[in-house]
C-alpha cells in the first residue's frame, strides 16, 4: 500500500539524530511520501537539504502563525526571495506552513501581525501558483474570509478542528483536510463525524509528527508521534467510514497527488 504523510515535522529537534531512521522505516510501512512543512525561515536550509537527501520526503516553505514575532517583516522578502530560487527544485511543493493560530492569544497586535503575515503569504503563494499548508485553529471562519477574496491554488487545512459546515466552505474553495492522531480518541466527536461524513476525495492523511499523538501511543506514554503511524491512522479512518484499508489508501493518495502533481514524477520513478 502507498500512503503519504502530508504533514510532518521530520526536521524537529525531537528527530535530530534519528530522522534517518524514521525516513527508512517509515518507507518500510508504506508511507512512501513525507511532506515536510517549514515554520521559520531558520529551518529552510535544513529542510530543504532534508529532501534532497531523502527521495520520498518533499518541502514547503513559510512562516508559521507562531512563529510571527514583531520587526520581522523583513523574514517576508526572505521568502520570497527563496522562493523564487527554488521554484523549478522538483521537491519544493508549495507554501507552509503559514495560517492563523488565536488559541490563547489575547493581544490584538499579535492578532494583527498574525494577519499581516498570512496575508503576504497568500500573495506569494498566488504570484506563483502554488498549494498552501494551512494551519488553523480557533480562526477558521477569519481565514475563510481571507481565501474567499483571493485566487489561490488549493491546499491543505492540516489537521483540520473545524465544524462540518466550515469544512464544506474550504472543500468549495478547492482545499483538503488533513486528518491524524485526533481522530484516533473517541472523545472527539466532531472530528471524528467530519471525518466520517465528509467526501474521501476531500481528506488526506497527517501525523503532524512529533505532536498529535495517536490514542495508542498516548496510552502507552510515548514521548512523540511519527508518520510511522500512517497506516494505523488509516485503519481508524477506514473502521469509521467502514471501507476497506486499501481504498483509504489509495483514495487519500490520489488526493495528494491530485494537489502537487509534482509527486508524480516520485511515484512513477519509484515503482
Ligand atoms: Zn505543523
Amino acid at each position: 500500500m502507498f500512503f503519504i504523510d502530508t504533514h510532518c515535522h521530520l526536521d524537529d529537534i525531537l528527530f535530530k539524530s534519528i530522522s534517518d531512521q524514521i525516513y527508512q522505516k517509515a518507507q518500510f510501512l508504506g508511507v512512501n511520501i513525507i511532506l515536510v512543512p517549514s515554520t521559520n525561515i531558520y529551518g529552510f536550509d535544513d529542510i530543504k537539504n532534508l529532501s534532497h537527501n531523502n527521495s520520498g520526503i518533499f518541502y514547503s516553505l513559510g512562516i508559521h502563525p507562531l512563529s510571527v514575532i514583531p520587526n520581522t517583516h523583513s523574514n517576508l522578502d526572505i521568502l520570497y526571495k527563496l522562493v523564487t530560487n527554488v521554484i523549478n527544485d522538483k521537491k519544493f511543493i508549495g507554501i507552509g506552513e503559514i495560517g492563523l493560530d488565536f488559541r490563547n492569544i489575547y493581544d490584538d497586535r499579535n492578532i494583527t501581525l498574525q494577519k499581516e503575515f498570512f496575508v503576504k503569504q497568500l500573495s506569494i503563494a498566488e504570484e506563483f501558483s502554488l498549494p498552501l499548508i494551512i494551519h488553523s485553529v480557533k480562526s477558521q471562519d477569519i481565514l475563510l474570509g481571507f481565501l474567499k477574496k483571493r485566487h489561490n491554488s488549493g491546499g491543505i487545512i492540516h489537521s483540520f478542528s473545524g465544524s462540518y459546515q466550515q469544512a464544506n466552505s474550504f472543500i468549495d474553495l478547492g482545499f483538503l483536510l488533513g486528518f491524524g492522531g485526533s481522530i484516533t480518541y473517541k472523545r472527539n466527536t466532531r472530528v471524528r463525524h467530519n471525518v466520517s461524513s465528509l467526501p474521501l476525495t476531500s481528506i488526506v492523511l497527517e501525523t503532524d509528527s512529533p505532536y498529535m499523538l495517536p490514542s495508542w501511543l498516548n496510552k502507552d506514554g510515548g514521548f512523540f508521534n511519527s508518520p510511522c503511524e500512517i497506516a494505523s491512522i488509516a485503519s481508524v479512518l477506514a473502521n469509521l467510514r467502514n471501507c476497506s484499508l486499501a481504498e483509504i489508501a489509495n483514495v487519500t493518495t490520489k488526493n495528494v497527488v491530485n494537489l502537487i502533481p509534482k509527486l508524480n514524477y516520485f511515484i512513477c520513478n519509484s515503482k
